[in-house]
């Protein structure tokens, strides 16, 4: 493969990267120790903690982009104290407890601005979860494209949605990911395929909320609130998801084919490309 234009991807990939946050709402603490408690993997202490936080934050990336709806992926483990596996939540119980607040990447460019001073505050978009696999750690969130603000107006600019390749990664391919740790905007990095299928087994990892997908091994850096990033191949195509770092110099990523299933099912992927997928 030819060495990728690492400037080109960037340039391709930044105006669809969005800042998410979900967070509990207050008058719904009661409801959510309840699915906690069904949820049963977060230690008592631990759910006083994410109650009373400020939520829980992850990069997205959009995935359709309609005349007044944007529809951005992520990960759902940023609220997996409310599921498992087995105890799934519904996207009606994620939005009467939860409230999801977005960010565009051109929102934040002009909040920082030298000079910027009239809004102390940055202004979230409000989303809707449309969407969620507890099992393959997937989350949907649709926005409304007048609710996407550029301070005090309607962000004009466009918010592509990224596509997919119709083949495979491989070790070794050369992938970029661009995501959104809390504060640090457009973190551009670069990596290599390792390899295309880890079982939680295969990495000594403990699993308590029972997700059942392999994930894609990359030799990428990647933090706290990276989660949810796209990881893209040489040309710009969307190649896996960013789950999280759990082992020095690797991150892994949920797999082409979980991602596809996952928004094929929800109406946002041409199914035909889907299907070519699938064959071996
Ligand atoms: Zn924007």
């Amino acid at each position: 493969m030819a060495a990728p234009n690492e400037k080109w991807l960037y340039e391709k990939t930044k105006d669809s990267i969005f800042f998410i946050n979900i967070l509990p709402r207050h008058d719904k603490h009661g409801a959510i120790n309840d699915l906690m408690k069904t949820a049963n993997h977060v230690e008592e202490g631990k759910r006083e903690e994410f109650l009373n936080g400020d939520g829980h934050c992850a990069t997205g990336f959009v995935v359709e982009n309609g005349p007044d709806l944007l529809k951005i992926l992520t990960c759902a483990h940023v609220i997996e104290h409310v599921y498992s596996a087995t105890d799934p939540v519904s996207t009606h119980d994620c939005n009467r407890v939860f409230i999801t607040q977005v960010l565009c990447d051109h929102s934040e460019l002009s909040f920082r601005r030298p000079g910027q001073n009239a809004h102390p505050q940055r202004v979230y978009a409000k989303g809707r979860i449309i969407g969620i696999s507890c099992e393959d750690d997937l989350l949907l969130i649709q926005v409304p494209r007048e609710d996407v603000v550029d301070l005090d107006e309607i962000c004009m600019r466009n918010h592509p949605h990224l596509t997919f390749p119709s083949t495979q990664p491989a070790a070794f391919d050369v992938c970029a990911m661009v995501s959104w740790p809390p504060l640090r905007h457009r973190t551009a990095v670069i990596g290599r395929v390792s390899h295309t299928s880890r079982s939680f087994d295969d990495l000594g990892q403990e699993n308590p909320v029972g997700y059942r997908m392999n994930l894609m091994e990359v030799r990428i850096g990647s933090e706290l609130g990276s989660s949810g990033a796209p990881l893209v191949n040489g040309n710009g195509k969307v190649i896996g998801m960013l789950h999280g770092g759990f082992r020095d110099a690797f991150s892994y990523f949920l797999s082409l084919n979980d991602i596809m299933l996952f928004l094929a099912h929800r109406g946002v992927v041409v199914i035909r490309k889907f299907l070519l997928l699938l064959e071996p």
